[in-house]
């Protein structure tokens, strides 16, 4: 026996000793699984089919934001099916308290990623920044979370120092769709000496609905860092 198939059987067997106490669990039924790499019971699996939208530069992804030239290309590891088995570990991940989940996510996608031609050069990391009302209220920032799982298996570096939120006295709902999206616009500001011009970076969120998050986050990050090489990835991708 090699020194390395050694080290694996330690490893294993260490692997199983800790799921005794700390089972793994699917990220969507939250059913005991064997497989430690895996995120899903084979069941969950089936429905949870990760998208190939990272290995096409212009992609479904893409074709959300028209006006943003200077987006190198973007990419969501799931389609976002009501009822389906990706909706429910989003909600675990968002209401009930799992943020693990949502670095689960990230080391898987990070892995596919980092194989990308695309995506090989990500460098930094922003995690979309949440209200403050609702930080205070959920206790973490789910794509952080995310972010913090994709820069793990991307060797790159989570930045949430960069782009911040305004604090938000109007909600949503008492607005119109024009006056909606004139208010994410406003939504977001760049604060920090750290220059990111001519580096690879990855804005991320949890999910994309009509872009205008995003949109929103890439504009002021342009308007600060005109030369900065942009992507985007999200852990799903809605219908409309
Ligand atoms: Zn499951």
């Amino acid at each position: 026996m090699s020194f390395r198939s050694l080290l694996t059987s330690f490893y294993d067997l260490f692997d199983s000793i800790l799921n005794i106490f700390f089972p793994h669990v699917c990220i969507s039924c939250e059913q005991k699984i064997d497989d430690s790499k895996e995120l899903y019971c084979l069941e969950c699996q089936h429905q949870a089919r990760i998208t190939d939208l990272h290995q096409y530069k212009t992609n479904q992804f893409t074709e959300h934001f028209p006006t943003l030239s200077h987006l190198h290309s973007g990419c969501a590891m799931y389609f976002y099916i009501k009822g389906g088995r990706v909706q429910q570990a989003l909600e675990l991940l968002k209401y009930k308290n799992k943020a693990d989940i949502g670095k689960r996510l990230g080391l898987h996608y990070g892995h596919l990623l980092k194989k990308s031609d695309l995506y090989k050069n990500i460098q930094f990391i922003i995690p979309v920044p949440l209200h403050t009302k609702k930080l205070a209220l959920r206790g973490y920032n789910q794509s952080e979370y995310f972010a913090m799982g994709l820069a793990e298996s991307m060797n790159a570096t989570v930045q949430t120092e960069i782009i911040y939120r305004r604090k938000d006295t109007k909600t949503q709902t008492e607005k119109n769709r024009m006056e909606r999206i004139e208010n994410m616009r406003q939504a977001f500001y760049c604060k920090s000496s750290f220059d990111l011009n001519d580096r690879y970076v990855l804005l991320v969120d949890d999910i994309l609905t009509t872009g205008a998050t995003l949109q929103s986050c890439a504009e002021v990050l342009l308007e600060k860092y005109p030369n900065v090489k942009l992507y985007m990835a999200t852990i799903a991708i809605g219908n409309n």
